[in-house]
């Protein structure tokens, strides 16, 4: 009896032992929370990991040295930005570009195909004139919207790559290009490689609501957590994401909008009306890289359910949750966006995780 007892002690005495050494062997990691700054119009969020603390700090700087020479380069609101600079001499052009800049505009002309010009960069002299309408309270009229459509359209834009020079040049007089739906995710994929190049274990970007992680979180759990916000309330968290080595982005009008003789208008407009897109509230896209979350979910709050849910199933790694505006209607969401979702959360009643139904087979047209 008594041996049984000393043999169990030694036995615990073992296992604690064994417990602590792993302990010890594990690497003990720094993370360094660059806190909230104001980068592309709202607010950004760096957090990096190292077993160094020097390199976890430095990747947080450079994570945010990034963003901020993204917005330099990409931001309509500078008038000495490079994309100023295009929109004031792209016609008769053409402008050489840096290869940054030549790179979005690539890929921004790759998803206006994708949508069938539902998305389209040259939307600028129409969102022109939206905010020029929140500014007097009055709608453009229609002749304002038709000489402001003769503007637009993505073939009209003219990229070429001749060597190593990169060129744009635009067809008609009175373009102006607005990389408000992809300029942020194309930084925070800068802003996350840059934390890898300099080092990090793993981070976390966060622009606006749009997040892009990859690597080990502080407590060196593979998974990275992020909540979605309920559009109606900005204080619930309606679901939280697990997240490795993926971005998600969300569109939606919740919080920007014209308000225009009591009716609200998005800030995003469909390109064939000229008009906002209404039929949804919010849409978050998870894919592998920023700019494809955040030009996707642009691309699906003007395309609609059909058309939205029907381009996402047919791209590899995407997943959708849209929120619709009429909130006794559920939300619609891809089958493959469950295996992101925290189950280990609990919801309120009224939540995401209570009210998702899967949605309808989408039909080939
Ligand atoms: P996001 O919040 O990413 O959906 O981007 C919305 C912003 O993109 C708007 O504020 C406009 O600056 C711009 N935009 C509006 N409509 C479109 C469109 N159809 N295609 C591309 N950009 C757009
Ligand atoms: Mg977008």
């Amino acid at each position: 009896m008594k041996k049984s007892i000393r043999a169990i002690v030694v036995l615990i005495f073992v296992v604690v032992i064994a417990l602590t050494i792993r302990k010890l062997n594990e690497p003990k990691v720094f993370s360094v929370d660059g806190g909230y700054r104001t980068v592309m119009g709202t607010f950004a969020h760096v957090v990096a990991v190292s077993e160094d603390h020097g390199i976890a700090a430095r990747s947080v700087e450079a994570a945010f040295d990034a963003l901020i020479f993204i917005d330099e380069m990409m931001s309509d609101y500078k008038a000495d930005s490079e994309l100023s600079r295009l929109n004031r001499d792209g016609f008769p052009g053409p402008v050489e570009v840096s290869p940054e800049l030549f790179d979005v505009l690539l890929a921004s002309v790759e998803y206006s195909r994708m949508s069938k010009g539902a998305f389209d960069i040259t939307i600028g002299p129409v969102v022109d004139l939206w905010k020029q309408a929140e500014r007097t309270g009055r709608k453009p009229t229609q002749q304002q919207i038709a000489a402001a459509k003769s503007k637009v359209g993505y073939e009209k834009l003219i990229l070429k790559l001749d060597g190593q020079t990169r060129t744009v040049r635009f067809a008609v007089s009175g373009m102006r290009l607005d990389l408000g739906a992809i300029a942020k995710g194309y930084a925070i994929d800068l802003a996350v490689s840059a934390a890898r190049k300099t080092g990090a274990s793993g981070a976390i970007v966060d622009v606006g609501g749009d997040v892009s992680c990859f690597g080990i979180t502080p407590r060196s759990e593979k998974h990275w957590r992020v909540g979605l916000q309920d559009p109606a309330d900005e204080s619930k968290t309606i679901l939280v994401l697990k997240l490795a080595g993926k971005a998600v982005a969300t569109s939606g009008d919740y919080r920007r909008f014209v308000e225009i003789e009591s009716q609200r208008y998005s800030h995003i407009v469909d390109p064939a009306t000229s008009s906002s897109a209404r039929e949804f509230t919010s849409v978050s896209i998870i894919a592998p890289t920023a700019i494809e979350a955040d030009a996707l979910a642009t691309c699906v709050s003007v395309m609609g359910l059909d058309g939205g849910m029907r381009l996402v199933e047919s791209l590899k790694d995407v997943e959708v949750l849209v929120i619709p505006t009429d909130r006794s209607k559920d939300y619609i969401y891809t089958e493959g966006i469950k295996k992101y979702v925290d189950t280990s959360q609990t919801y309120a009643e009224d939540s995401a995780a209570s009210r998702m139904i899967a949605p309808e087979t989408p039909t080939n047209e």
